[in-house]
C-alpha cells in the first residue's frame, strides 16, 4: 500500500518522532503552521474518520491520551492546544491515513481555511 504514513510507522520513512506506544506514534509535521505541530496517527491504516467503526474507536481514544501526554511532555498543557482531524476533500484531508493535528505554542486564530 502507498501510504506515506504507513511508511513511517514502518521506519522506510524517516520523521521526528516525539511519542510512541504498541497502538500509536506522535511525529513533527514536516510543514508545521504552528510553533508546536504534532501529528498523532494510529500504526493501523485506516483512511479517514468516515472509516472509523468497531474496535477502532478505542485507537481514536488512544490518540486522545496520546494527545495529552505529548502536551505535557512538550510543555503546553497549560498555556493550551488545539486537535484537529481534517476530514475528507472539504476538510483539506491530504493524506489518507487518518492523523490528528496537536497545534500550541502561540495564540491560535480560528479560521476556516
Ligand atoms: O490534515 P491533512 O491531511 O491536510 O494534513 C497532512 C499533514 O501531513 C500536512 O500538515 C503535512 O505537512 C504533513 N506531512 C508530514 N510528513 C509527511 C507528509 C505529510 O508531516 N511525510
Amino acid at each position: 500500500m502507498d501510504c506515506i504514513f504507513c511508511k513511517i510507522v514502518e521506519g522506510t520513512v524517516p520523521a521526528k518522532k516525539v511519542y510512541e506506544n504498541e497502538h500509536v506514534l506522535a511525529f513533527r509535521d514536516i510543514e508545521p503552521i504552528a510553533p508546536v505541530h504534532i501529528l498523532i496517527i494510529p500504526k493501523k491504516h485506516i483512511e479517514s474518520m468516515n472509516a472509523v467503526d468497531g474496535d477502532d474507536w478505542g485507537l481514536i481514544a488512544e490518540i486522545h491520551r496520546a494527545a495529552q501526554h505529548i502536551a505535557k511532555q512538550e510543555g503546553v498543557a497549560e498555556s493550551g492546544y488545539r486537535l484537529v482531524n481534517n476530514c475528507g476533500r472539504d476538510a483539506g484531508q491530504a493524506v489518507y491515513h487518518i492523523h490528528y493535528h496537536l497545534l500550541a505554542g502561540e495564540k491560535l486564530g480560528w479560521a476556516k481555511t
